[in-house]
């Protein structure tokens, strides 16, 4: 999962894009990066490490340039290192800097294909090369050469990706796969200054820099904003929407609004179905507690459609970030005591019911429950606002391997018996639909029933889940 954020005509690029990486840096703290262009040429700036630690004012003034591209990076394949880190540029057919959100399935298999010798093990690399290939062979660089390949990339592309692209001297140009996995919008700015368009992962990003929002990309859009300010859009191949579920129950912002449903009312409804299958066990409980950040909102909602006082049993450590690098399982448990501390006075002599957003190895759910039983709850009961997760993400969400999550060769008695909790409830996946208020069939909930909305080959599947175990020193969610 990652963060991208493309701002074009606006008085100095740099800082915006700070601004806006900052806005979304929740979307990944493994490495960060800039392209900034001056109208003629561009400048890469990148590397591993959070958005505050590798920008400064001085590294901001030297980025001159009225348009640009950001990246905050949360690898799904390869590691820390700063060459996969984004954005990546190229020089030919025309000079241009791209930066992506998503996973690209057929990687191998494509970068074989084509011949590609890549220096990295991001999929932009080979998304950009597939993509220069694709302009060079059609010769001159048009607006309908751009809008060609852009439609040949897709046709090559399995997996998600919302790109960005800029190229100088011609504009930014925005595009996004047929599935629509993984969020995009755009938006327009008229000031005294004049007008400038901006596009961004999450829309935050753009009220915060001051944009009016204009709508997501459509899946299998592609829109070109040119340097004159004229906006060409092209739906480049028929949509065929699948959102990722997982962006409204846990990656996204909850004040983001995607595809038109704010992330908190979501959530709030999470909340209200999750209480519905509480209700079904018939159990007294005296307190609902949120494992903080993202399952505070469920834990509210349940709490008040079961009438039963929401407190916060755990607290957070506001210094240590959503996740750590952590290299193994030892360091992973660790983490969780240096996260999440129990309020003792909350839960002691109580009968608790825990509420966090999903439940993925299972690790993190067994050090709560016995960081409330040693504060002395009376009784633990887990409640999971996301349906048990079985299968692995190959569309950018970094998950665990099938062989790491806990309810992918285990029923739900198991999961319970493991995390220590005396009852264990999850979301159904007609609570989670009924949720997000979502057409069901315009979700991808592959993570929950194994229905890919693309091919997933077995030997990919293999590749993938080989390349997560050796390269499990990044930034892993321990829930
Ligand atoms: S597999 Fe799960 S996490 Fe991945 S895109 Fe689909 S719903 Fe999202």
């Amino acid at each position: 999962m990652c963060g991208i954020v493309g701002v074009l005509g606006t008085l100095k690029a740099s800082s915006e894009i700070y601004n806006g990486l900052y806005a979304i840096q929740h979307r990944g703290q493994n490495g960060a990066g800039m392209y900034i262009s001056n109208g003629d040429n561009g400048r890469l700036v990148k590397g591993a490490g959070l958005v505050g630690s590798l920008f400064n004012e001085k590294t901001l003034s030297e980025l001159e340039g009225s348009s640009g591209l950001g990246h905050v990076r949360y690898p799904t394949i390869g590691g820390p290192e700063t060459v996969d880190a984004q954005p990546f540029a190229l020089p030919h057919p025309v000079e241009m800097g791209m930066v992506h959100n998503g996973n690209i399935v057929n990687y191998g298999q494509l970068r074989d294909e084509m011949g590609l010798k890549l220096e990295s093990k991001c999929d932009l690399e080979l998304i950009l090369n597939v993509f220069a290939r694709e302009l060079e062979a059609l010769g001159n660089v048009t607006e309908d050469t751009i809008f060609t390949a852009v439609g040949n990339t897709m046709d090559r592309l399995n997996g998600s990706y919302s790109v960005l692209t800029m190229i100088p001297g011609i504009g930014m140009l925005l595009f996004r796969d047929p599935h629509a996995f993984r969020p995009m919008v755009f938006g327009k700015r008229i000031s005294l200054d004049g007008v400038s368009y901006a596009a961004a992962s999450e829309n935050i990003v753009l009220d915060i820099l001051g944009y009016d929002i204009s709508r997501d990309v459509k899946g299998g859009e592609a829109i070109l904003i040119k340097e004159n300010r004229k906006v060409v859009y092209k739906q480049i191949r028929p949509e065929k929407a699948h959102h990722c579920m997982f962006e409204w129950v846990y990656f996204a912002r909850s004040d983001s609004t995607i595809e038109k449903t704010n992330v908190y009312e979501a959530r709030l409804r999470l909340g209200r179905e999750l209480a519905k299958e509480w209700v079904k066990k018939d159990i007294h409980i005296d307190v609902v507690v949120p494992v903080p950040d993202t399952a505070r909102t469920l834990a509210l909602s349940m709490a008040e459609y079961i009438k039963v006082p929401f407190r916060e049993g755990l607290l957070r450590n506001r210094y240590v970030g959503r996740t750590f690098i952590m290299p193994d399982q030892t360091s992973r448990e660790t983490a969780v005591r240096i996260k999440l501390n129990p309020i003792i006075e909350e839960v002691k002599g109580k009968s608790v019911a825990l509420v966090d957003d999903s439940i993925v190895r299972g690790t993190t759910s067994k050090k709560l429950v016995s960081l409330l039983k040693r504060a002395g709850a009376n009784e633990v009961h887990f409640l999971s606002g996301c349906p048990p997760i079985i299968s692995p993400c190959y569309y950018g969400i970094d998950m665990p391997t099938k062989r790491e999550l806990v309810a992918a060769n285990h029923g739900v008695e198991y999961v319970r018996s493991t995390i220590g909790a005396d009852t264990l409830t999850y979301q159904t996946i007609d609570g989670l639909v009924n949720g997000l208020e979502r057409e069901r069939e315009k979700l991808c909930l592959a993570c929950l029933n194994e229905d890919y909305p693309t091919q997933v080959r077995e030997d990919i599947r293999k590749y993938f889940c080989d390349s997560r175990e050796r390269d499990r020193t990044c930034p892993a969610d321990t829930t």
